[in-house]
């Protein structure tokens, strides 16, 4: 069948089959289906959806287009985590090396900013001498060596999805949830991973704002990847306001190693970690409940030792030894500027859509995929919901390189972020829901 003709059918609300699934992503991955079709099927799929037979067989065929890890050399169980997507998301940099040192294998093939959000592997790229496109035999030799590795998707590992993925974020079609629970399991699944960790971000900082999608896009993460022998545990967790006390690449790195050294940080974002890392370890084997995988969790958190594990992992991947103590005396990015509180009262929102649209406008994200980051380019909170201001009182500080007029549309839109108003607001849970 030709790609029209299933392009057309996905538009009226059909179901394409097995065969055609399998026939478009390898003539996709081959080049013999364009992106302009693709793209089109994607928007096509984006209005009228995908069944579940039809999201399981994108995943199938995801996986089948590349390679897969052997982990089996290394003992006991890997155990991986993802997040799909937010702002200020920074916990699988503070967890990894913390289960790393409890005796947990990470193999953590991560992602790049997609749209308004956060990735970790641009993150850890603005550690100086970092490289996270790793071979197989790179990936696997830190993994031993470190307990975790950092790696990005490769050419041969799930080559669909990177294709896929890239097309999804330039033409505002990530939003599918069958597509989005393949891609992330695509890849968990080819890194070789035995268990894993969802947290499935709800609210405007994330992908999927309704309770609803979120759930059930958890749900199917957690049987589909059952399918594949690995056992997932998702959690349903807040997106409504930015995480921790810094957005932007190089400050977020900055905020982790400060956690890790001193085990003390934002009380939403230690306890995120708790509750994640908790499960991590129970799926590990390393505790019998995720309540005792908590309390190992933060124990080792509070005794440091995540710091210089993590410091070890990233100059196993090319860090530069001297760059920590750059991290310790803080931001050398060109421009700063405070933004100011406009009146009286309580800082009723920080929306982090607004938040994320400006750092990508300062250039800590991309509007195309050529464009590259700056890695100084961030905001630090200086209030957060809930807090008490007085009119000209700094809310946030934003830092960029660059021309100071670089940031005029990020400055902008990061003010429009803030909400004041007369009344504190009540507050919000962490934790939505929990699926196993
Ligand atoms: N993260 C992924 O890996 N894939 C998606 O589609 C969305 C977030």
């Amino acid at each position: 069948m030709q790609a029209a003709e299933l392009i057309s059918r996905k538009q009226l609300g059909g179901e394409l089959s097995d065969g055609d699934i399998s026939q478009l992503l390898s003539g996709f991955v081959k080049g013999s289906i364009p992106d302009y079709q693709m793209s089109a099927l994607l928007m096509a799929i984006y209005f009228r959806g995908l069944s579940d037979r039809e999201g399981r067989c994108f995943l199938d065929e995801m996986i089948k287009s590349g390679d897969r890890f052997d982990l089996s050399s290394l003992p006991g169980r890997k155990v991986d985590k993802h997040s799909t997507g937010g702002i200020g998301d920074k916990t699988s940099l503070i967890i990894a090396p913390v289960l790393a040192e409890a005796g947990v294998f990470v193999p953590m093939i991560s992602g790049r900013a997609l749209g308004h959000t956060g990735g970790t592997l641009d993150k850890l790229e603005s550690i100086r001498g970092v490289r996270v496109t790793l071979s197989e035999s790179e990936f696997v030799s830190v993994l031993r060596a470190c307990g975790c590795a950092f790696g990005a998707q490769t050419d041969s590992l799930v080559p669909a999805d990177k294709k896929l993925y890239a097309l999804r974020d330039v033409t505002s079609t990530v939003a599918i949830p069958p597509l989005i629970a393949a891609s992330i399991l695509s890849k968990k699944i080819a890194e070789g991973t035995n268990a894993l960790v969802m947290d499935v971000k709800l609210g405007p900082g994330g992908f999927l704002e309704s309770p609803e999608q979120a759930r059930e896009l958890a749900e199917r993460l957690v049987l589909w990847s059952r399918d594949h022998g690995v056992e997932t545990r998702a959690f349903g967790t807040d997106m409504h306001e930015p995480l921790g006390e810094s957005a932007g690449n190089w400050l977020e790195v900055a905020e982790c190693l400060r956690v890790l050294r001193t085990g003390d940080g934002d009380p939403r974002l230690l306890e995120l970690c708790g509750l994640l890392g908790g499960a991590m370890l129970e799926l590990g084997g390393v505790a019998s409940t995720p309540e005792e995988g908590k309390e190992l969790f933060l124990t080792i958190l509070r005794s440091g030792a995540g710091y210089s594990r993590f410091k070890q992992i990233a100059e196993a991947q090319g860090a530069d030894p001297k760059v920590w103590e750059e991290f310790e005396r803080g931001s050398t990015a060109r421009n700063q500027h405070a933004l100011r509180a406009a009146s009286d009262g309580f800082v009723i929102d920080v929306h982090p859509r607004e938040i994320g649209f400006a750092l990508v406008e300062l250039g800590a994200g991309r509007k195309t995929a050529q464009d590259r980051i700056d890695p100084a380019a961030g905001i630090v909170f200086q209030k957060r919901r809930g807090d008490s201001v007085v009119r000209d009182e700094p809310l946030a500080t934003l830092q960029w390189n660059g021309t100071p007029s670089d940031a005029d549309a990020g400055l902008a839109r990061a003010l429009r972020a803030f909400e004041i108003g007369t009344l504190a607001p009540t507050a919000r849970p962490l934790l939505y829901f929990e699926i196993q």
